[in-house]
């Protein structure tokens, strides 16, 4: 890392407490941790599915596509890099199949899906003929016609012209480009498939496409990432004008080819940034981008349009029911959470023997669930009371009086009237703050 004279300064940085990135996954994506989730309570999904379907339950669906060009050094989920035409028309099969037989349940008979997500994977890595056939399939299950979101993930190198087009066309509102960084250095470095190059190609043919949202993820502290490379990052990235931008902080999980080189050189700090320079950066991006006129919209997005939302986040933080198609799929039904099997062969098995492709469950208790929505929605920056007295019944700031005493204490916090509100400083760091809110037992556990 570069520590030149463009150096950014800021208080963010307190040089006595450098914590150094070390193995594991750092954000919090569900509630509770996901080693609480087990085989044996998969039985609770079937239970679900016997109930009536909810009247006022907004549902999303959910298509994993596990195939990718390449894998990222820093990639932890299961990608298939080497699999044929015919294998992934297969996958395709097995996926539709899974969610006719959901469909046909009590729980989701009827409903239309009010946001549709494919995620990664790498969803454009499907053929223009695929992607036709998928998703044709798809709405004659359940049609989109209700769908106020259709979200895709891409890789840019995967992006023809002709496949943004079918994408454009398929009804997809949310084109979501997986940049990470703009430097062909940098990519390769981090073991991306694809080039600055093809992300300006693809960028600009989608954005000739009219398509209402552009997300493009960034990723700050990547592997020999500098100060001054990811200045030029923010500015390139301002000067494409997507709706939305997603900037994450480095994390090294396990299972990542960077944690398997660092336990061969027998390391415990990964060879990224630490994270006091990872705040540091994105609080520069933040920065940037509110000087060009965008709004800081979360601890990982800014948006051009304050208005516009990420309606799958949202709902999805809201408690709304999510169906998880495909192999390793995540979703939750009601009150169980749950995920399909990890690994192709298995997923493929269950399918094709008519059983259900589930590995793991979770039943959330009515606590479980207001520590969920309460950790998951502080990621915006300010939540009302008010939302939580409504829903849950429960005064948050009597429930949760210590930690947000103890956040407030710190300097993270401020309370206003029905406003709990994240200072930047919180906010950049709002991952590792949450915990303080986890009940007793689900403190340390692993999220994997
Ligand atoms: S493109 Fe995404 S899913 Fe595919 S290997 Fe890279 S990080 Fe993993």
């Amino acid at each position: 890392m570069s520590t030149t004279d463009s150096t950014i300064n800021h208080p963010l940085e307190r040089p006595e407490e450098r914590e150094q990135t070390e193995v594991g996954n750092y954000f919090v994506a569900n509630y509770p941790p996901f080693s609480f989730w087990k085989p044996e309570y998969k039985t609770k999904i079937d239970e679900v599915l016997d109930r009536p379907a909810p009247k006022d339950v907004p549902l999303g669906v959910y298509f994993h596509i596990p195939f990718c060009r390449k894998r990222c050094h820093f990639c932890y989920f299961r990608v298939y890099t080497d699999k044929n035409a015919a294998e992934i028309r297969a996958y395709i099969d097995a996926g539709v199949k899974e969610y006719e037989a959901m469909a046909k349940r009590a729980y989701l008979q009827g409903r239309k899906p009010k946001f549709v997500y494919f995620g990664g994977g790498t969803p454009s890595y499907l053929s223009v003929d695929q992607l036709q056939d998928l998703t044709d399939r798809m709405k004659a299950i359940m049609p989109w016609d209700d769908a106020e979101e259709v979200a895709f993930e891409c890789e840019p190198g995967t992006l023809t012209e002709k496949k943004l087009a079918k994408i454009r066309e398929i009804g997809v509102t949310r084109l979501s480009l997986g940049v990470e960084n703009f430097d062909d250095h940098i990519l390769e470095t981090n073991g991306r498939a694809h080039r600055g190059k093809e992300i300006e190609r693809a960028y600009r043919f989608a954005q000739s496409l009219g398509f209402p949202q552009i997300n493009i993820d960034l990723i700050a502290g990547m592997m020999e990432e500098t100060e001054d490379n990811w200045k030029r990052v923010v500015e390139k990235a301002i000067s494409l004008e997507p709706e939305c931008v997603t900037i994450y902080q480095m994390e090294v999980p396990f299972n990542t080819t960077i944690y398997k080189q660092m336990k061969e050189g027998g390391k415990l700090t990964a060879p990224v940034a630490d994270w006091q320079t990872k705040r540091r950066w994105v609080d520069y991006a933040f920065n940037e981008f509110e000087k060009a006129g965008y709004t800081v919209s979360s601890a990982t997005t800014v948006v051009k349009n304050p208005d516009v939302k990420f309606v799958y986040r949202d709902a999805l933080w809201e408690g709304a029911d999510l169906l998880p198609l495909g192999v390793a799929s995540f979703g939750m039904l009601a009150d169980v959470h749950y995920q399909n099997q990890a690994d192709v062969g298995p997923y493929m098995e269950a399918v094709e023997a008519g059983e259900s492709p589930a590995f793991r469950a979770y039943e959330t208790s009515a606590e479980e669930r207001l520590v969920r929505e309460f950790i998951l929605r502080l990621k915006l920056g300010m939540i009302r009371p008010s939302y939580y007295q409504h829903k849950f019944g429960v005064d948050v700031l009597e429930r949760f009086q210590k930690p947000l005493a103890y956040l407030q204490s710190e300097g993270f916090i401020r309370l206003e009237e029905d406003a709990i509100i994240l200072n930047r400083e919180g906010l950049l760091q709002v991952d590792r703050l949450l915990h303080e809110f986890f009940l007793t037992e689900h403190r340390d556990a692993r999220y994997t």
